[in-house]
């Protein structure tokens, strides 16, 4: 669900995709030698939403937790509006389809044409020739489950933990908003889901047994099928103020409120900010990096205020929690210079995901400059390739993303190597770094 933002339009990156798609070594915002540098290594993506290949493709709604197709109506980013030319690069390179964007109904339906003649002839490698052309060499794949196509080690399993935190009644939350009252029946749903996979017929009574025979047997099992991490999706859902709840208190309230109608919503939160803290602390346990969706939006009613990455703060400095990793993802736009700042906290790190597509890689090589000349170990390339709109399916979305990141770390390494910063041999470490070094050293692939 939170990507729907970028749903129907992509524009904003019109000013410097004509560069970036004659080759990044046209640009005199380039230095002449980092673009062959930059090209030659195939990145691992950190976050992404790949569909399945064929045949499964066509009964695909794996690929995220709750796959919402209808947001409240919101304003576009000017950068996701239509008419994105990178797109007409893409289709071509990876569908072989020459269409000029906007394509009327005609134009799409012969792109999806071009697509499914790709689909056929590549069958179950579909997703990873996707790949090969996105030069991207291991995919983070965030989805519900794995399946045909989208296997290790090509792709890497991130599945979701958000319906973990809401055990109880959920209608008074849904009823906020109408963007909630679509997610919250669906991690509801997601829910119902876990319990049958721990053989549960229904909620344990205690907070303990909760723990013990749901959340805990969950991770493992998700763990053992080859999950490397777990991501939330709380921004859409409530604010990340975590506070830190005693387990005693916690259980009192899940033993007062489990099955009650519409249970008191400040104490329905000091349950979640245990059980975000437990989840983070198992998750450190089994070594696997939380993920967290921190970037405005989408939809016009998702709260900015709330989702400010400085209220992750107490969660960082957390001594129980500092065998956990948090991967901020999205990079946190607006609060690029906070989000900045967490990254010295030892456990804390960035990807590019999401912005590589919402924002042009020349505003974006500026926070990424800042980000690399003060924590460079800690940012994580990342495309937040989803299947967006039938202009932009996940594959034209990794396509583009891993043009602009290439483009933007050519910018913001130039800028470094021009003011003396660093050495050349220094800027072709960064770009290995950025690209795969990063997530290889956290991920330990
Ligand atoms: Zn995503």
């Amino acid at each position: 669900m939170n990507q729907n933002v970028i749903r129907h339009a992509f524009g904003a990156l019109i000013l410097f995709l004509g560069t970036a798609n004659q080759g990044l070594g046209q640009s005199p915002s380039i230095d002449p030698a980092l673009p062959k540098q930059i090209a030659a290594i195939p990145a691992i993506d950190n976050h992404a939403h790949p569909l399945l290949s064929p045949p499964a493709n066509a009964t695909d709604r794996s690929f995220d937790a709750p796959p919402v197709d209808t947001m409240a109506p919101y304003t576009d980013p000017a950068g996701m509006r239509p008419n994105l030319p990178a797109l007409h690069d893409a289709w071509l390179d990876l569908f072989h389809f020459n269409g000029e964007p906007p394509l009327d109904d005609a134009g799409l339906k012969q792109l999806e044409a071009a697509r499914e003649a790709t689909r056929r002839e590549q069958g179950e490698a579909y997703a990873t020739y996707i790949l090969d052309r996105a030069n991207i060499g291991t995919e983070l794949a965030n989805r519900v489950a794995m399946g045909t196509g989208v296997q290790p080690p090509r792709f890497r399993w991130v599945p979701y933990v958000d319906a973990l935190l809401f055990p109880l009644d959920n209608s008074a939350l849904a009823a906020a908003n109408p963007d909630r009252k679509q997610f919250f029946p669906l991690e509801d749903k997601l829910r119902a889901q876990y319990l049958q996979q721990a053989n549960l017929k229904s909620l344990p009574p205690t907070l303990d047994l909760y723990l013990k025979q749901l959340v805990t047997p969950i991770l493992e099992q998700q763990k053992a099928n080859g999950a490397v991490a777990e991501k939330f999706e709380v921004a859409y859902l409530r604010s990340f103020g975590f506070d830190d709840v005693p387990q005693a208190e916690a259980a009192r309230i899940y033993a007062a409120l489990l099955h009650q109608p519409h249970p008191n919503e400040a104490q329905y939160k000091r349950l979640q900010d245990f059980l975000f803290r437990y989840i983070a602390q198992e998750c450190g346990r089994l070594g696997m990096p939380v993920h967290l969706h921190t970037i405005s939006g989408g939809g016009g009613y998702f709260s900015i205020a709330g989702a400010n990455p400085l209220l992750l703060e107490p969660l960082f400095n957390d001594p129980r929690l500092r065998k956990t990793n948090f991967v901020l993802l999205h990079g946190g736009w607006p609060f690029i210079h906070e989000i900045g700042a967490l990254l010295q906290k030892p456990n804390v790190y960035l990807d590019l995901s999401q912005q590589s597509l919402m924002i042009s890689p020349r505003t974006m090589s500026q926070w990424l400059r800042e980000w690399l000349e003060l924590y460079p170990e800690k940012v994580l390339y990342g495309t937040d390739a989803y299947p967006y709109s039938s202009a932009m399916g996940w594959e034209e979305a990794a396509y583009i993303a891993n043009q602009n990141i290439r483009q933007s770390l050519g910018i913001a390494l130039t800028g470094m190597l021009r003011d003396g910063e660093i050495t050349p041999t220094r800027a072709a470490e960064l770009a290995r770094m950025v690209l795969r070094g990063n997530a290889e050293s956290l991920y330990h692939f």
